[in-house]
């Protein structure tokens, strides 16, 4: 069975539509967010390279480093900031995309009912908590994301200054140097490593190279979307009052057994019991699980014209609807 056929099978036709769509804008920014990253890394090797060949076309000199190092440390600097900048705001938009499925399964069911104003209004303040629980959430992991995308940046200035160290030693010109820490950081580590292993042979001091400086972003890239729409299919269910809980779904490209495979064989999580993402790159899907449309509906009609027929639905709007409202009406 293809991952769309399962996909699909766990959801309620009437919300295919919306939960497909929100999943696959989700993706779309995911990819964007790659091509971002890579473009960041893109325009720190232009930098790297100019202010390497600021030092003129002889050969490097152990002088020229102290200058070379503290430019590098702008630029690295610049990398982190550029990083971190494309993360926050996009990872707060998908959050907000998995939170959104649940505003308009809302909207879609409480017409006639409920304002359609009124719940934009009330999911202002769902997606806002969201966003915070995310952010929260990759605190309590260790590091925030400001630091992880620092300590990344770092790596890679080490690794660059570490090949220009050699090249200071082994006499290789600015402009050369400079073209290779290009290449280097825009295509991966094939003509560095080449450099590292003659550098070795020579009895240079050994240290760190990446195969790809970019790596370690693009995994976080990977790691950090899928948590962040995670957490907002969460927390956005939890703040419609039909959400009932999530179906794990395998990513298609799942092919070692692990705890997704456990997950999804249980399949449903009620709400209030849903999974963290479980490991670093994990693609499954958790699809949210709502009261049909029809019943949904019929539900809040009924609570409309008697609040006691439904205590749930006159709990969620007396102690989260409401006072969402009047907060951000003040
Ligand atoms: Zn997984």
């Amino acid at each position: 069975m293809s991952w769309y056929q399962n996909f699909i099978k766990r959801v309620h036709p009437g919300y295919v539509k919306l939960i497909s769509s929100s999943r696959s804008q989700y993706l779309s920014n995911r990819i964007a967010l790659a091509q971002i990253v890579r473009n960041t890394y893109g325009q720190y090797a232009d930098a790297v390279e100019r202010e390497i060949r600021r030092l003129g076309t002889h050969g490097l000199k152990a002088v020229q480093l102290q200058q070379l190092e503290r430019s590098l440390r702008i630029e690295q600097m610049k990398l982190a900031e550029g990083l971190t900048a494309n993360f926050q705001s996009t990872l707060e938009e998908i959050v907000e995309l998995g939170a959104n499925t649940s505003k308009h399964v809302l909207i879609d069911n409480a017409k006639g009912v409920l304002k359609q104003a009124d719940i934009e209004t009330f999911f202002i303040k769902v997606n806002a908590d969201a966003v915070n629980y995310y952010l929260m959430e990759t605190k309590s992991r260790g590091l925030s994301l400001s630091e992880a995308l620092w300590g990344i940046s770092e790596e890679t200035n080490k690794a660059v200054m570490g090949i220009i160290r050699d090249s200071v030693v082994m006499g290789s010109d600015a402009f050369q140097t400079g073209r290779l820490l290009k290449n280097y950081i825009l295509n991966g580590g094939s003509v560095q490593h080449a450099l590292v292993r003659k550098l070795k042979d020579g009895g240079i001091k050994k240290y760190y190279v990446p195969k790809d400086v970019k790596y370690e972003a693009l995994r976080l890239v990977r790691t950090e979307t899928s948590k962040a729409f995670a957490g907002g299919v969460y927390k956005g269910g939890q703040a419609n009052p039909f959400y009932l809980g999530i179906n794990w779904v395998l990513s298609a490209s799942h092919d070692v057994i692990d705890v997704c495979d456990d997950y999804a064989a249980q399949g449903f999580f009620p709400a209030g019991e849903e999974p963290d993402v479980p490991h670093p790159q994990c693609m499954c899907s958790q699809v949210p699980v709502y009261s049909s449309p029809e019943e949904a509906s019929k539900d809040l009609r009924e609570w409309q014209s008697d609040p006691s027929s439904h205590p749930d639905i006159e709990n969620w709007y007396r102690d989260a609807y409401l006072p969402a409202l009047e907060g951000l009406r003040v």
